[in-house]
């Protein structure tokens, strides 16, 4: 089924144009709406629509993006401006890293605005901080701890401090995408920013493992542990 839309083009002439569809989406509630059309520009190439939410709690206006696909028919492109909604952390990772999530979010919105020249940088420096963060919370030395925080470079911290073999494997695949999106030219050229962020995600999950693990083994010692702990006779001085 198609919809006759009335628009007006750059001459301000009249027109009507067919669009099998209007959003079906509000890009900043993300509700599925029949929204308000306010207003239709057309040029030769494509058509904009000015639509209205029409969720109470929304209102907003946002503008629905056609391109023509014959002489007066236009297909649905995208919808914008796009409400951005930020990805939440578990405690365990906003306790290691405080500025993870921050630095992260800011790299997802960047890229849900298309920025997408700049938004690997962003995912980069999050790695960083996260896996900095992770291993300035193993050590206990604090002048180390002062050392890998402002001196070493990334790859030598997960080389020289990272001792799970997976965890290990995982963050020095992240740094080499995330080093892909700072540099001059790409090493890993089939992967991009959807593999950056499953790696990102992959050490996430195995640092909050290793956090939750430990909380749970130290909360709860071996009972052989400790029979044979209460059994060592005390020592005679
Ligand atoms: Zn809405």
């Amino acid at each position: 089924m198609t919809i006759s839309i009335p628009s007006v083009d750059v001459e301000g002439e009249k027109n009507s144009r067919m669009i099998e569809h209007k959003p079906d989406t509000c890009p900043l509630c993300n509700h599925g709406i029949d929204p308000v059309v306010i207003y239709a520009y057309d040029t030769y190439y494509d058509l904009q629509l000015v639509c209205r939410c029409t969720r109470l709690k929304c209102q907003k206006l946002f503008i629905a993006y056609y391109s023509c696909l014959g002489r007066t028919s236009y297909i649905y492109l995208n919808s914008a401006p796009k409400a951005y909604i930020g990805t939440s952390f578990s405690d365990e990772i906003n306790k290691i890293s405080p500025k993870f999530q921050g630095i992260y979010n800011d790299a997802e919105a960047a890229e849900a605005r298309g920025l997408e020249q700049v938004c690997g940088c962003g995912y980069r420096k999050a790695l960083e901080f996260l896996v900095k963060d992770f291993v300035i919370d193993q050590v206990e030395d604090e002048e180390l701890k002062e050392k890998i925080a402002r001196k070493v470079p990334l790859g030598k911290v997960i080389s020289d401090h990272i001792e799970d073999r997976r965890i290990k494997a995982l963050a020095e695949r992240a740094t080499w995408l995330g080093n892909d999106e700072t540099h001059y030219t790409r090493k890993w050229e089939e992967m991009g920013l959807d593999e950056l962020k499953d790696l990102i995600g992959l050490v996430v999950n195995f640092i909050v493992s290793i956090k939750i693990s430990d909380k749970y083994i130290k909360e709860m010692p071996h009972p052989t542990n400790n029979k044979a702990q209460s059994q060592t006779p005390p020592q005679t001085q």
